[in-house]
């Protein structure tokens, strides 16, 4: 069994006194009371990434960001580089998540080509996938999931796989635990189709109003290899409980 791994992703929220505070508390908790058997990952904004990337060193809490470009570098105003990513410390990028998609028109061979990127500067992708409220009512779950495995993740992917349906992000209605599991398991089934043998391993976190209370619910699916939390992962008491309902 790979090891389960929870990651926080705190999205366009915060100013630095904000994160460096929020990163504090959660490696002091944990060097008063350490964990194992478990990843944990922060994803700060970019312009908090160096500063995190300090606060962070010495605790067992690794370093995210949330995008990075496909290119490593040329004429991309406003953009960033997955080398980049990598030199300020960071070792994991979200890529594909749906926030994306819906503000940046971000479509499947974008999050392919970025995946490939950030493979090669050495950084582990956090790849999103997921269907919408409409996608859902009409039936297009799988088709939807189906599509984006098939289009996001490069040949050769090494790296870990988020489900996040559209809609249960931020609003307080996570997944059942029947629903996570059939979709996790066709996700699975999807990756072995595409990856063969490699497709068994890779890991497949659910996100979508994870938090303290339903955490340990959800960490207790089959083939769910841990998290990706929004909202509760801005609070380190929140984020700490869920770190520590992984079974
Ligand atoms: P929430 O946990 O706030 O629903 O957000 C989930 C998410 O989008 C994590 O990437």
């Amino acid at each position: 069994m790979s090891t389960p791994i929870i990651v926080g992703n705190w999205k366009m929220n915060g100013l630095s006194a904000d994160s460096a505070d929020r990163v504090k508390q959660i490696t002091a908790d944990l060097a008063a009371q350490p964990v194992s058997g478990v990843e944990i990952v922060v994803c700060p904004p970019f312009t908090q990434l160096a500063l995190v990337a300090t606060a962070l060193k010495g605790s067992p809490v690794a370093l995210g960001a949330q995008d990075c470009h496909k290119d490593a570098k040329g004429a991309h105003t406003g953009d960033i580089a997955a080398c980049m990513l990598k030199d300020v410390g960071t070792t994991h990028v979200i890529l594909g998540h749906s926030e994306r998609r819906r503000d940046h028109g971000e479509v499947d061979e974008t999050v392919r080509e970025k995946t490939v990127s950030a493979i090669a500067a050495g950084l582990t992708p956090i790849v999103c996938i997921g269907e919408t409220e409409d996608q859902r009512q009409e039936g297009q779950t799988e088709d939807t999931l189906g599509w984006q495995i098939k289009g996001s993740l490069p040949d050769g992917f090494d790296g870990i796989v988020a489900y996040e349906p559209v809609w249960a992000i931020g609003t307080g209605l996570a997944a059942t635990s029947e629903d996570i599991q059939s979709t996790v398991a066709f996700i699975r089934a999807e990756l072995v189709r595409q990856f063969g043998d490699a497709g068994k391993s890779l890991r497949i976190l659910y996100g979508g109003s994870v938090d303290a209370t339903n955490a340990a619910s959800i960490l207790a699916i089959p083939d769910v290899a841990g998290a990706l939390v929004g909202g509760a992962s801005l609070k380190p008491d929140a984020f700490l409980s869920i770190v520590r309902a992984v079974p």
